[in-house]
């Protein structure tokens, strides 16, 4: 369980208790790992309402992979917010997929089915119950004690990013992409409507793993692109897949989402083949150094890897570079 989203890891150590670490890193703002506080930046940025419908890849699955939400828990974070957890097992990978849950009433169908022979502790223990938990609590349904589930106020579809895990970005300070930002920038939005899904995928480098990754950041270095490196070491340009996260949305009950991306291919992976779920709305990622003079992360490999995102790979940025 080590490889949580920045925001939820642990506090980092004063600099100085690490030993050998050079005291003079300016490290970037992603580094925190708490999200950036609710209400020192905008809320959601405008939606672009999804007018076109997006050709269905032809390389989606006919059937959506089979999940199961194993355990769920409650993660008080450091900024105040409360998510929820949910750990999902598939029938595709052996990766321990999850959904990092904001707001009380949204709920995994899996997670909640009643499984053979098990006690009303069993159902607690692995966050199958309503409400919250307090010692001595002796059933996972609904308490009468407890005010019921806060219901979403409004009927917005639910704003949703779909997240690939990126280990140098969110836990190694990288700069040379905005993965941490990002999954920092849906979490606040989230926060803020107090609703919202992360769907973590655990397919870490666009999906050919971190030690291919190093070596195309290698490449990089050597003067090839994100794309170009990745096609010299003989991997596709982007070797995600999205049908994990369609049938982890489709568990957790969300048919209709916000989707934020710039990434007009994913609007049509995670829809699925038989348009499963509908994307009513594309919320723009905007680099949060493009919108402010002192935020988000500035370095010439992440514009670099901007620019290749916008010009080989069709995201829907605008920015003159
Ligand atoms: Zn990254």
């Amino acid at each position: 369980m080590s490889e949580f989203p920045s925001f939820v890891s642990p506090r980092l150590e004063p600099a100085e208790v690490v030993s050998g670490t050079p005291p003079a890193l300016d490290l970037p703002s992603i580094i925190s790992p708490s999200f950036t506080p609710l209400d020192t930046l905008p809320s959601t940025p405008n939606p672009i309402p999804v007018t076109k419908d997006y050709e269905p890849v032809p390389s989606l699955p006919e059937t959506l992979p089979e999940v199961e939400c194993l355990v769920r828990a409650r993660i008080p974070t450091t900024t105040g917010t409360e998510i929820f957890l949910h750990l999902y097992k598939n029938n595709v990978d052996e990766k321990e997929h999850l959904a990092i849950v904001f707001g009380n009433d949204i709920r995994s169908k899996s997670l909640d089915r009643v499984r053979e022979g098990e006690t009303e502790m069993d159902r607690m223990i692995r966050g199958a119950y309503v409400g919250r938990l307090y010692p001595g609590r002796q059933t996972s349904k609904e308490d009468p004690k407890l005010a019921s589930g806060d219901a979403h106020p409004d009927h917005k579809s639910t704003l949703v990013r779909i997240h690939s895990e990126c280990y140098t970005g969110e836990t190694a300070w990288s700069a040379r992409c905005d993965c941490g930002e990002q999954l920092d920038e849906a979490a606040r939005l989230m926060a803020k409507e107090n609703h919202g899904v992360v769907v973590y995928l655990r397919q870490e480098g666009r999906g050919i793993g971190l030690g291919e990754k190093l070596k195309a950041y290698n490449l990089q270095d050597l003067g090839a692109d994100t794309v170009t490196a990745n096609l010299l070491l003989r991997h596709p340009a982007d070797a995600r897949s999205y049908s994990l996260a369609t049938a982890i949305l489709l568990d957790l009950g969300q048919t209709e989402i916000r989707l934020l991306t710039n990434n007009p291919d994913k609007i049509a992976a995670v829809e699925g083949k038989h348009r499963e779920i509908k994307v009513t709305d594309r919320v723009p990622m905007v680099p949060l150094a493009w919108k402010h003079d002192d935020a988000g992360i500035r370095s010439k490999e992440v514009e670099g890897y901007l620019k290749t995102k916008i010009e080989r790979m069709g995201h829907l940025l605008d920015k003159p570079f």
